[in-house]
């Protein structure tokens, strides 16, 4: 008989500041498994955390990793002449290398800006899964559906999902597959119906895009008699198990049935100013019925960069802006909503540092100019830091960046700019 022993790799970090006070934290494979004033044990690896302090891994809520390739690509347009003269063309020649060398790109800026978790939705699924497996981080990842009413492509789409949910096995338990129909206008009701009860067979949850233009309200109602939440709540969609990208043209019906069925929302700041989608969010009122709010950056082709530092600034900001409030969107509540929505939105034990959680943990550098003087740990990486503040970043209790370097990066770089600038030749 074969005996296996199984070694769990530990991380003692020593003297950290966290949540004001400076404790020292013990890993143990995934987990953290203790937080005291002082922890004298015996670890694999000693990390002193004077001058820094610990905080969870941020979650990206909503974001098309592989889209880094078009970075800077086609800017300054409104939403759908992007998309469809300039974004779905150049979709259309995308290779599944391609969409792994994006991903890669996407997750070495993750990692580097302190993004431990995010939710995807994109083309050619395999390429993002193995891009993420190898990176380290941990994903919800959504393989992107549209059928724009056509049988062919509904049928080809399932027969994919079913191939890609079959492959989940091979991949780290970092991913997490989910089903990811692009948005109510580009896929069919069928389709959406058949996107439901697979995913309510299988145990999986949903994300889609809604109520990010007036437009698409407009449409909305000419074709169904209903607005986008009232539509997919007529069709049995609305449920725990479902997030939902942008919503910003909600009413009160609206809001209250994402509260009654227990759905998610993740806003994106930075791609919807940048869209000129809208900027008038309705944080406080999703607050106030009890709806969960993530944040997210949206593809680096309307956000143009996935650092979610930034992306809680401009929350922040443009919220108090359209509301004309300076006390909304405080910095504490902020800082969570990237932080602790990530087990309802992804499923991961994540988001907090307290003992039992998955260890994802950025390592911030107080010995910064915009970390000094350190008088409110919170309001400085909201309102005054972004994610090159993170020195080192652990997820899963592996060390995925140490003093700012992540191994492989100078490849992925090159790799990505070559086949950035092979795509656009095509
Ligand atoms: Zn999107």
């Amino acid at each position: 008989m074969n005996f296996k022993i199984y070694y769990k790799m530990s991380i003692l970090i020593k003297n950290i500041q966290l949540n004001n006070q400076i404790k020292d934290i013990l890993i143990e494979g995934q987990h953290i498994k203790k937080i005291d004033d002082t922890i004298s044990l015996q670890a694999d690896k000693i990390i002193d955390g004077r001058h820094k302090a610990a905080v969870p891994g941020l979650t990206n809520g909503h974001t098309h990793a592989a889209m880094t390739l078009m970075r800077g690509y086609a800017d300054d347009m409104p939403l759908m002449p992007w998309l469809e003269e300039k974004i779905w063309p150049l979709e259309q020649k995308l290779t599944e290398d391609d969409v792994y060398w994006g991903a890669k790109l996407a997750c070495l800026e993750m990692i580097k800006t302190g993004t431990t978790n995010m939710v995807d939705m994109y083309h050619f699924f395999a390429g993002t899964a193995r891009a993420v497996d190898e990176m380290g981080i941990r994903a919800m990842l959504t393989y992107a559906g549209f059928d724009f009413e056509l049988h062919t492509k509904a049928e080809t789409y399932k027969k994919e999902v079913k191939q890609y949910f079959e492959s989940m096995h091979q991949y780290s338990d970092r991913i997490h597959f989910a089903m990811g129909p692009h948005a109510i206008y580009t896929v069919s009701k069928k389709l959406l119906m058949w996107i439901k009860d697979f995913a309510a067979d299988n145990g999986l949850k949903i994300h889609t895009h809604l109520s990010e233009t007036p437009g698409e309200v407009k449409d909305s109602i000419k074709k169904t008699g209903l607005r986008p939440v009232e539509y997919l709540e007529s069709i049995g969609l609305l449920n725990s198990n479902i997030s939902l990208a942008h919503c910003i043209y909600l009413n009160d019906t609206e809001i209250k049935m994402l509260a009654d069925n227990g759905c998610q929302v993740v806003h994106n700041p930075a791609s919807n100013l940048k869209l000129s989608s809208g900027n008038n969010f309705r944080y406080k009122d999703l607050k106030n019925a009890g709806v969960t709010v993530a944040l997210g950056t949206d593809g680096t082709c309307s956000g143009n960069n996935l650092d979610m530092y930034e992306t809680m600034k401009l929350a922040s900001l443009n919220g108090k802006a359209a509301w004309n409030n300076p006390t909304i969107w405080n910095a504490e509540e902020t800082f969570k909503t990237a932080c602790e929505p990530a087990q309802e939105l992804t499923g991961f034990k994540t988001g907090k540092i307290e003992e039992t959680y998955l260890a994802d943990i950025s390592l911030i550098d107080l010995n910064l100019p915009e970390m000094t003087p350190n008088f409110n740990l919170i309001s400085n990486l909201v309102y005054s830091a972004n994610g090159n503040c993170v020195d080192t970043l652990i997820c899963d209790g592996k060390i995925l960046m140490e003093n700012r370097h992540v191994p492989g990066e100078e490849e992925i770089l090159k790799q990505a700019t070559r086949v950035a600038f092979d795509l656009i030749k095509r």
